[in-house]
């Protein structure tokens, strides 16, 4: 019998499993995790698990009992330590070993640690695990003033949280605006005012040099005041493994469009797989939810010696007070020539569209709904469009 193993219980690992049995696999699958949870999803722990809408029961992917009724194997609590190539072999943390025919590396990404005095401290909060969200919760219950170093992603929907729990928030922003690198500054706008006008201290262009016991000191000199510090700096992709087992690693794990590394017996997914994707013609690391949902079952055809290829586009989602948004699409930093709007920006009731010559590259809809699968067929189909038709709330998205 066949033994498929998976490294990393995440969404991508239980996506894969799933997959594998969607697709017909029935050998061994064995799913291992370093966290002694189930895989369960991240979302909800930067929004509804930190506001305390949604509890722990309701992250899982799977229910309890979903892995036994698909005999999925799953080892929880124990790490992959090792990968012999050569032997088919996984090295765990407990001494045991795993073979495997085929193997799957989906150990997504962790927290960037800023090389800045301090930023290892105990006190000093990161978000990416359960025990992370639940203790912060904790915080925003017991504290008056934060400090969140960063205003990407996590750093903003952590912000609004603790905003909603009446804790006074100063935001520390290196870039001259929050999202610049991935929104540029035309729609990045919308998010600093967002912000400020919920009473968020944002300061922006501004260094941190050092996180002390009482705040954070920055390079000018000043000092900010924090009963907490959330650093909310981006993440890195999970390697090691890879690495030491001789994949071609840069910037996550290098896999071609059907997800395979250059090792025939192991694929990539999700967060830690810098994969090419063939609409945009280059190698793409997405740390979003729906590439780790949707990513996997390409997987799981590789390790069953098909040739699916994955060339969804990268989309994500938003929640920030009552703000929600969905972006599709890819733009590089600056690869863009103009941004085009319809709608109401001033009520952050919009589209946003990112054009290079006349053809759509991306799109962003804020509090405006079902729009996402429009957007993407004119971003698959490069359509030329105008943008006087493009911002004309009259024209139907579906026929331009
Ligand atoms: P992960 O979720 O990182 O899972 C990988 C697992 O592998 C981890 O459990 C890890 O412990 C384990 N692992 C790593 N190395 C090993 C090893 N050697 N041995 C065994 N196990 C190992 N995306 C959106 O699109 N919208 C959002 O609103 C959004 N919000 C987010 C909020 C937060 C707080 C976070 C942290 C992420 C958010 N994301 C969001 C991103 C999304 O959650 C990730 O893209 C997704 O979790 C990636 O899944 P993954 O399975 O690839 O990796």
């Amino acid at each position: 019998q066949q033994r498929f193993v998976i490294v990393g219980a995440g969404l991508a690992g239980a996506k894969a499993a799933e997959a594998l049995r969607e697709q017909g696999f029935d050998g061994r699958i064995t799913l291992i995790g370093a966290e002694p949870h189930r895989p369960y999803e991240r979302p909800p722990l930067s929004k509804g698990c930190l506001t305390g809408s949604t509890d722990r029961a309701g992250v899982f992917v799977h229910q309890d009992g979903w892995y036994a009724e698909h005999d999925v194997e799953v080892l929880l609590g124990v790490a992959a330590t090792g990968l012999d190539r050569g032997a088919h072999r996984v090295e765990l943390a407990d001494g045991g070993a795993i073979e495997y025919d085929k193997l799957l590396l989906a150990t997504g990404a962790r927290p960037r640690r800023p090389p800045i005095p301090g930023a290892r401290a105990p006190h000093v909060r990161y978000l990416r695990r359960i025990e992370d969200c639940e203790s912060l919760r904790d915080v925003l219950g017991s504290v008056s003033r934060m400090a969140v170093i960063g205003a990407g992603w996590i750093g903003l929907e952590v912000t609004a949280a603790a905003r909603r729990a009446g804790v006074a928030v100063t935001v520390l922003e290196a870039a001259r605006l929050p999202l610049l690198r991935v929104l540029g500054p035309e729609a990045a706008q919308v998010f600093a005012g967002l912000h400020r006008d919920h009473g968020v201290d944002l300061r922006l262009g501004v260094t941190v040099s050092e996180i002390t016991p009482s705040g954070v000191r920055l390079g000018d000199g000043g000092e900010i005041a924090a009963d907490a510090v959330l650093v909310g700096v981006g993440a890195e992709p999970e390697v090691e493994l890879a690495l030491r087992a001789g994949l071609h690693v840069d910037n996550g794990v290098v896999v071609d469009a059907t997800l395979r590394t250059g090792d025939p017996d192991i694929v990539a997914a999700g967060d830690v797989a810098n994969a090419y994707h063939p609409l945009l013609g280059r190698h793409v690391r997405v740390e979003h939810w729906a590439n780790a949902l949707k990513q996997p079952a390409v997987a799981a055809a590789a390790m069953l010696g098909r040739d699916a290829v994955y060339e969804e586009l990268p989309y994500f989602y938003t929640d920030q007070y009552d703000l929600g948004m969905e972006y599709v699409g890819h733009v590089e930093p600056g690869g863009y020539d103009q941004v085009v709007f319809r709608g109401d920006v001033a009520a952050r009731k919009f589209i946003a569209f990112w054009l290079k010559g006349d053809r759509v590259l991306a799109g962003m809809n804020v509090n405006v709904w079902d729009v996402v699968e429009p957007i993407k067929r004119l971003i698959r189909a490069g359509t030329p469009v105008t943008s006087h038709a493009l911002a004309d709330p009259d024209r139907p998205l579906e026929i331009l």
